[in-house]
């Protein structure tokens, strides 16, 4: 039987295919035979505006030529010695396996000697990583995906499982089921809002005021785990001190909602034995993005809610990769296998890889890369697997930014990218079934993925990779074999972390095949944090409002999110009739009093515009809170409109609260 895992979202469910179709695998944990329209629809396109070609031309307003691996790599390894490393970019995406992400770390980080190597996952979860390593000492997800099925309560905040995360949604709705209780906390009545047992309309952008409301309220009413506090916390007095300084009516009447719905809310927590809150981008993407992952923590630690079955702060990954990405090192801000770019770790680094190029400071992130290019500070970037010019926020900034940039290469499997209109090379590479290697996903599971077709002579990533770092001289260093052996020299890397979680040394590639392997399982639940002191840390988080304001010219905020079965550009699923049943791609969700207001009708075209430009889509009139609008990311120009504003330390961008003016056409 020929198995492999889904190439879409974090929850990473094993598939098996049988007669040319995918079925989601039975006796595989995460899933259990579960899988959603999008991720057994993978084959149906594979032959569909698939990039074939080597393609090359010297400006983007020429057509494209024919050109060859050899010939472009060789090109693209010419130019990079010709340019200060500072000045090269690479922009990976949590779409590639393990073995990809490590070859070009290893390649960007290790002998070109830029760390100007990020990932499209920096745009959705990079906050998260920020806050576990501020909280806990060490970026680690302490909850498996199978603790839902312990818990008494689950929180989503800022999330829509139903429909980014379908077969995590429907072990949530098993779990319900069997009396766990479910709060969902959104400005927008969605489809996962649909099973709440309490639904919590906050207002945009409150989302602090709420977790630092109810951590006042616990603390008030001592329902905390004092013991739990006394051996394992930092800085409880000074916390506690604050948070009780907070003016409650002032909280209340920022987050939107009456007292009575807060009290069902805390009544709920304090009856609970086990709570896990789960996020994704409503929290992440925001100026504030690590400030709102702190105050989920918190509430954990003050709590105890952590490192015991069925409890913990889960942070949901959106792609199928994001978490190895972090692991390899592929965010511009670690050096590899979650090592920082400090003295030792860079000696380590470079014993390992035998090199005396490394770099030994963060890189730029991936949107900072955007702002080098606009100041012409970057005159090469390398993008696999993703579309920055789509999924980047304030796109007119972005496209003009691109235009200075000397040599942009695309990696991609499919084309109609936004991006590749900006691209001087494109390299095509194998997509979902023909790829090998493998894949973490949002609970730290490893999972084999399998190529069960031939590559007709398309490479992977690691492939071009390892081609770029021959052809720049270091045959010996990038001269793997197969994926395998990239996997090898990947996992006994991982013995040199100062992350005491990450085991994934003692991984075994052929045994991969059968059972997945689930790194740091062993080491958690004897509440050992990774801080100097061992202990966990609470930190008082304050709402800034630091983000764009709605004025009378710009009276409305707007918040983005996925759409059931959609992926992404939808180079892919877009394409798919089975997959557009469910909903348009491009629409915007107003409350019915605002519509009113407007004299705007369901079914009606309005103009939305930001200070940053403007797009058209199709009015759907929903519950979601006044003043509020929801334009989903498969709307192609949504990134038109939003704000790029930065998050100070993860350098996530703020998304989610933009001010906006809808005008019907
Ligand atoms: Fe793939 Fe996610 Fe759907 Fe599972 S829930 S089949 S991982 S897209």
């Amino acid at each position: 039987m020929k198995q492999t895992v889904c190439a879409y979202c974090g929850v990473g469910c094993k598939l098996e295919i049988t007669n040319g179709a995918l079925k989601g695998l039975k006796c595989y944990p995460v899933n259990a035979g579960m899988s959603c329209a999008k991720g057994i629809s993978q084959l149906k396109t594979i032959y569909k505006n698939r990039v074939l070609e080597v393609k090359k031309r010297d400006s983007i307003s020429d057509q494209f030529e024919k050109s060859s691996y050899e010939d472009s790599l060789k090109y693209i390894a010419e130019k990079i010695k010709g340019t200060n490393p500072k000045r090269v970019g690479f922009y990976l995406s949590g779409q590639m396996l393990n073995e990809d992400y490590y070859v070009a770390n290893k390649l960007a980080k290790g002998f070109i000697g830029t760390s100007n190597c990020d990932t499209n996952s920096r745009t959705c979860m990079a906050s998260a990583v920020v806050g576990y390593k501020k909280s806990f000492g060490a970026d680690f997800v302490p909850v498996r995906i199978t603790d839902i099925d312990h818990a008494n309560l689950i929180i989503i905040i800022g999330s829509n499982p139903a429909e980014a995360h379908v077969v995590l949604h429907n072990k949530i709705k098993k779990a319900q089921k069997n009396g766990m209780k479910v709060v969902v906390i959104d400005p927008r009545f969605t489809m996962t809002a649909s099973i709440a047992d309490i639904y919590i309309p906050l207002r945009v952008g409150t989302d602090i005021d709420l977790l630092n409301f109810l951590a006042q309220e616990l603390i008030k009413s001592d329902n905390i785990d004092r013991e739990f506090i006394e051996k394992h916390s930092n800085n409880f007095d000074e916390y506690r001190d604050k948070i009780l300084l907070l003016d409650s009516d002032i909280l209340l009447e920022s987050i939107g909602i009456d007292r009575e719905l807060f009290k069902h809310f805390y009544e709920l927590f304090v009856q609970s034995d086990n709570i896990i809150t789960a996020w994704t981008m409503g929290l992440n993407q925001s100026v504030q993005g690590v400030d709102k992952n702190l105050a989920v923590n918190n509430l954990h630690i003050i709590t105890g809610q952590i490192n015991k079955k069925g409890s913990g702060p889960f942070s949901l990954t959106g792609q199928p990769n994001a978490m190895g990405g972090r692991e390899v090192g592929g965010l511009s801000t670690a050096l590899a296998v979650h090592l920082d770019f400090d003295e030792d770790s860079c000696d380590k680094v470079s014993k390992f890889w035998n090199t005396n190029r490394l770099t030994k400071q963060h890189g730029f992130t991936a949107y900072e890369m955007i702002q080098q290019a606009e100041k012409e500070e970057l005159d090469i970037l390398i993008i696999a697997h993703t579309d920055p010019i789509y999924h980047l926020p304030n796109r007119h900034f972005v496209e003009a930014s691109f235009k200075k940039i000397g040599l942009v290469v695309e990696i991609n499997a499919y084309s109609g990218s936004a991006t590749s209109s900006y691209a001087h090379i494109q390299l095509p590479v194998v997509p979902f079934g023909q790829k090998d290697g493998t894949q973490t996903n949002m609970d730290r599971t490893i999972t084999r993925v399998k190529s069960f077709e031939p590559k007709d002579g398309i490479l992977q990533d690691w492939e071009i990779f390892a081609r770029l770092g021959q052809y720049l001289g270091y045959e010996d260093a990038f001269n793997f074999k197969d994926s395998q052996e990239v996997f090898e020299e990947y996992k006994e890397m991982t013995r040199l972390s100062i992350n005491q979680h990450l085991n994934i040394f003692e991984a075994n590639y052929q045994s991969l095949e059968k059972s997945p392997f689930v790194w740091g399982e062993d080491t958690y639940k004897e509440n050992r944090f990774l801080t100097s002191n061992k202990k966990a840390n609470l930190f008082f988080i304050q709402n800034d409002n630091l983000s764009e304001e709605p004025n009378k010219d710009y009276p409305y905020l707007f918040i983005t999110g996925r759409t059931r079965d959609q992926w992404h550009t939808g180079t892919k699923t877009a394409q798919l009739k089975s997959l557009l049943k469910h909903k348009a791609l491009e629409f915007v969700v107003i409350n019915c009093l605002d519509a009113e207001e407007l004299n705007i009708s369901d079914g009606d075209v309005v103009e939305v515009h930001s200070r940053r430009g403007k797009l058209r889509a199709k009015v759907i009139i929903a519950k979601i809170n006044r003043k509020t609008i929801f334009i989903p990311i498969s709307h192609k120009e949504v990134n038109y409109l939003t704000d790029d504003k930065l998050d100070p330390l993860s350098k996530e961008p703020d998304y989610n609260h933009s001010a906006v003016s809808i005008i019907k056409v």
